[in-house]
């Protein structure tokens, strides 16, 4: 009997801690609607679906990524789905002053800002790193500076709508990954960059949060190009993803973990067992 209840009550303690946790999530579509939110990298894959459902929830949408044509047609197919608008800024996060830009647009065309959505991601290579230094440094400048000056530019408008910053990184910048070297390093410095951030919003008393999205392998045409010969795991619908993406935004949660399966239970054992898991995500590559 005392053995049965040695195990009964941590476990009624973490079934109640799970339903307490469950039941703080209530997204509903109307949190979004009328907000206006800037979306890069939103000319395919996870972007280009998380302006889809932005439109269906009735936002003020600001889409951008370098491939003009793709970019209008999003949003013509934005507006079709209800957008309150969408408009569109082609350029290159390789330039620090088109990021800038972008945040500026949204000031003269929206009037303000709620929240910014940091997606996109420049093309790597997938394969032994291969010391070139000059690509890691301008994989930095698109996937981590470009970020990094989005944030700065966009945070007087975003104090000032209590809005929120969502950061699009990968299980590759929460435990090392082979073959992405350099991918890695963007997403790890991401990590530092807005976790640190957040930690000095606390102290200020900003009311600006920041959610952190680990995603596992997705479905979108890069990446299934890219990895589905060489990884084990089946990739997640991006739809659905980006679906995932905005109800943890709207919360305002600190983190998502999608899938949840494949990130953050392997990421358990980071502490504990930091050898299996490097192990375990050697195992996922054939
Ligand atoms: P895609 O390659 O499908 O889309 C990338 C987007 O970024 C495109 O809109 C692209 O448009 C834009 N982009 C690329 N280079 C630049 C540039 N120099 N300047 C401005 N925009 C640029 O990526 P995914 O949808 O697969 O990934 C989205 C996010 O999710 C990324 O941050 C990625 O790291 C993360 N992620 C994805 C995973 C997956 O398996 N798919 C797994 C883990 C994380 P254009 O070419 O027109 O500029």
């Amino acid at each position: 009997m005392g053995r049965l209840q040695k195990i009964l009550i941590p476990l009624l303690g973490l079934v109640l801690a799970f339903w307490f946790y469950s039941a703080r999530e209530n997204f509903k579509p109307e949190m979004l609607k009328g907000k206006r939110v800037i979306v890069t990298g939103a000319s395919t894959g996870i972007g280009e679906q998380i302006a889809y459902h932005l439109a269906r929830m009735g936002s003020h949408i600001l889409i951008t990524a370098r491939t003009e044509a793709k970019l209008q047609k999003v949003v013509e197919r934005c507006l079709e789905l209800g957008a309150a608008s969408a408009r569109y800024v082609p350029g290159t996060m390789e330039d620090m002053v088109f990021a800038q830009h972008v945040v500026k647009e949204a000031q003269t065309s929206l009037g303000g800002l709620d929240m910014l959505i940091l997606n996109h991601v420049g093309a790597s290579y997938f394969g032994f790193f291969d010391g070139d230094v000059e690509h890691v440094r301008k994989l930095l400048e698109i996937n981590f500076l470009s970020y990094v000056a989005m944030t700065t530019s966009a945070l007087p408008m975003l104090k000032e709508s209590e809005g929120s910053i969502v950061v699009v990184s990968s299980m590759a910048g929460k435990v090392g990954f082979p073959f992405t070297v350099p991918y890695s390093a963007t997403k790890f410095a991401l990590d530092g960059f807005f976790s640190s951030l957040r930690q000095e919003f606390n102290i200020q008393s900003i009311n600006v949060s920041i959610t952190l999205c680990i995603l596992g392998f997705i479905d979108t045409e890069r990446a299934v190009r890219a990895a589905a010969e060489m990884l084990r795991d089946r990739p997640a619908p991006r739809d659905e993803c980006a679906l995932e993406i905005l109800k943890a935004a709207a919360l305002r949660r600190r983190e998502l973990y999608y899938r949840y399966s494949s990130t953050r239970l392997p990421l358990l054992l980071r502490d504990c067992a930091a050898d299996l898991l490097d192990y375990l995500v050697r195992s996922r590559f054939r």
